[in-house]
């Protein structure tokens, strides 16, 4: 399957005037789809909710769109539960799954009525001299061992830092009723960016399984289940993309064999994804701004590694368009790449492309999540500017670029020096 841009040649040089490249470009109509998609994938679950991952894209105007969409927050620092508290989204609209949590943000996140999801047993007692327990909880579970989907391993809970152990969740709901909590709920993410429509049914049962047992183990009925994020998307063009009806009937079908015999009909679903919601709804914008011949064909472009990791610590794929040259052969290799001095700073390596002149638009695809978000400085680069593409087709800069003034902002005596 070809990956397609959102946006055509020559809408995106128009934007491109307005707005100097790089750029990580959103386009509101694929996040509201996707977003509209997805609530009616699990329309079935009277209390289904959608809590967005923040650190994928943390952008208020982002935030706002889903918010109008259905969507609440998942926040897991404190600056991500401050922008959420500006965009007016907090109470149960806040699903707060932290780990290794400073004091301060358990205090933040109580203040604004947020759900707090427990990493670890030993949060109770931290909670507890903090800010005191809330009525509403809920808590992480690894199972440990690795998870698999058949024959397929997809992840290793083993060696994740996240989640409590079986016996310690039974201890920790214990402990949270004995403390005067009312309300519960039950958490885990055990594998990421899955390109499967079998990765939340098998998880779902898992969790429902273990729901049952403890309202037999201790009395408690949870309220709800957070499956958390997980569901992915193919980077490849060659990968079918996760059908979200066909995961949220898997879902719906664990749900009528497992809660509802057990009277647990009345669990509410949430999620809290991220990469499923935007990274196909975003890339980043670069241009080609040089070429070099030796001992391997390069394109030099203006965006680098701190504009979007993925591919340098991951040797993460993500697809290249070359505008309007969509229907061109792909008959030259190149190794497309940023400006800071590591080597790893390659948007692709020995990638086939149709010929590429300076000047050209790159639309790097699926940088919607996870993409500016983990941006840096290093080298000095400085992060771009974010552009919304409205429904109507018009646009607006959701974030200006930073500029030198910003990347010197925090050192102490600079400014007392004449430049
Ligand atoms: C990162 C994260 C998510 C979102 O993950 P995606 O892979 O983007 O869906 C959700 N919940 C928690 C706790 C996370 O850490």
């Amino acid at each position: 399957m070809a990956k397609i841009p959102f946006i055509k040649k020559d809408q995106l040089e128009a934007i491109c005037e307005q707005y100097p490249t790089p750029f990580h470009l959103y386009d509101e109509a694929g996040i509201r789809q996707t977003a509209r998609n997805l609530f009616k994938a699990f329309s079935w679950n009277k209390g289904f909710k959608e809590y967005f991952a923040v650190k994928a894209t943390p952008n208020p105007t982002i935030l706002k769109i889903l918010e109008e969409e259905g969507c609440g927050t998942d926040c897991s620092s404190l600056t991500e539960l401050m922008m959420s508290e500006k965009c007016g989204i907090v109470g149960k609209n806040i699903m707060f799954s932290s780990n290794e949590t400073p004091a301060e943000e358990f205090v933040k996140c109580k203040e604004l009525g947020g759900i707090i999801n427990l990493d670890d047993i030993t949060h109770i007692d931290f909670l507890k001299e903090t800010c005191g327990i809330p009525e509403t909880i809920s808590c992480r579970f690894n199972p440990g061992g690795v998870f698999e989907l058949g024959t397929d391993i997809m992840d290793n809970p083993g060696d994740a830092k996240y989640g409590m152990t079986r016996p310690q969740l039974t201890e920790a709901y214990k402990r949270l009723k004995e403390e005067g909590c009312k309300e519960f709920g039950l958490h885990a993410f055990l594998a990421s960016n899955t390109v499967s429509n079998e990765y939340y049914p098998a998880l779902a049962k898992i969790l429902f399984n273990i729901a049952v047992e403890i309202k037999e183990e201790t009395g408690v009925s949870l309220s709800f289940i957070n499956l958390s994020g997980g569901v992915g998307i193919p980077y490849t063009p060659d990968k079918e993309p996760n059908d979200i009806f066909v995961i949220g009937e898997g879902v719906r079908k664990a749900f009528e064999e497992v809660l509802v015999p057990a009277g647990l009909g009345d669990i509410k679903i949430f999620t809290e994804l991220g990469r499923y919601m935007l990274a196909p709804n975003g890339a980043l914008v670069t241009r080609a701004i040089h070429e070099k011949h030796t001992h391997k064909e390069y394109v030099g472009v203006d965006a680098c590694a701190a504009n979007l990791m993925r591919p340098a610590i991951y040797g993460a794929y993500h697809h290249i368009t070359v505008m309007g040259k969509e229907d061109a052969p792909c008959d030259h290799k190149y190794d497309v790449v940023g400006s800071l001095c590591e080597n790893c700073d390659k948007f692709a390596v020995d990638r086939m492309l149709p010929e590429i002149e300076k000047g050209d638009l790159l639309f790097i695809h699926d940088a919607g999540a996870h993409g500016f978000s983990m941006g840096y400085n290093y080298n000095g680069r400085l992060r771009s500017s974010e552009i919304l593409l409205r429904e109507d087709g018009s646009t607006k800069m959701i974030r200006r670029a930073e500029t030198p003034e910003d990347y010197f902002a925090t050192l102490a005596d600079f400014w007392n020096v004449e430049l």
